[in-house]
């Protein structure tokens, strides 16, 4: 790094720490001619990802959306906080891996299915039916058959009872 005081070429980094949840390293240089100390920022450069809509708009894929819609989908579920950002981190990890600049909406809400089936049933099917990302109709007939044939103990919580609403309690026995 050039010194800004004398224009020399070499310094020595006297202390480096990361900021902003580790995205930005702050470094403190001093050089090594003048002695002249400054400071550097260092930060993950990420090349702007656009998702695509159906009718071909283009947004700017954006991390804090993804999470929103995952947590909306999660409202009032048992998932907790570092489970959802988890399943953040898987999505974007992949898109970002495979898709350079543009990414099919088609592709986000596919992987955004998969981490919420993981996750929660009644998420799942809220995400997909509002979404309504499935190619077609009998995928999603297909995806409920297949949630009603699991185990009891993965049914249970594949109720579709409204918000609020408790189950009844089982009866105990005598
Ligand atoms: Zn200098």
């Amino acid at each position: 790094m050039r010194c800004p005081k004398c224009g020399g070429q070499d310094d020595k980094v006297i202390d480096s720490r990361a900021s902003k949840e580790g995205s930005v390293i702050r470094r403190r240089r001093e050089c090594l001619t003048c002695a002249h100390r400054f400071t550097t920022y260092e930060e993950i450069e990420h090349e702007e990802l656009f998702v695509v809509k159906r009718d071909g708009r283009r947004e700017l894929f954006s991390k804090e959306k993804l999470v929103a819609s995952l947590k909306r989908a999660c409202q009032k579920r048992p998932v907790s906080e570092p489970g959802l950002a988890d399943a953040a981190e898987r999505i974007v990890d992949e898109i970002t891996d495979k898709f350079d600049r543009e990414v099919p909406t088609k592709e986000v809400g596919e992987r955004v299915m998969r981490e919420l089936r993981r996750l929660d049933g009644v998420a799942y099917v809220r995400f997909a039916s509002i979404y309504r990302e499935f190619q077609e109709v009998g995928e999603f007939v297909e995806e409920i058959h297949r949630l009603a044939t699991l185990p009891p103990s993965d049914k249970r919580q594949m109720a579709l009872l409204p918000d609020g609403i408790e189950e009844p309690p089982t009866p105990e026995k005598a």
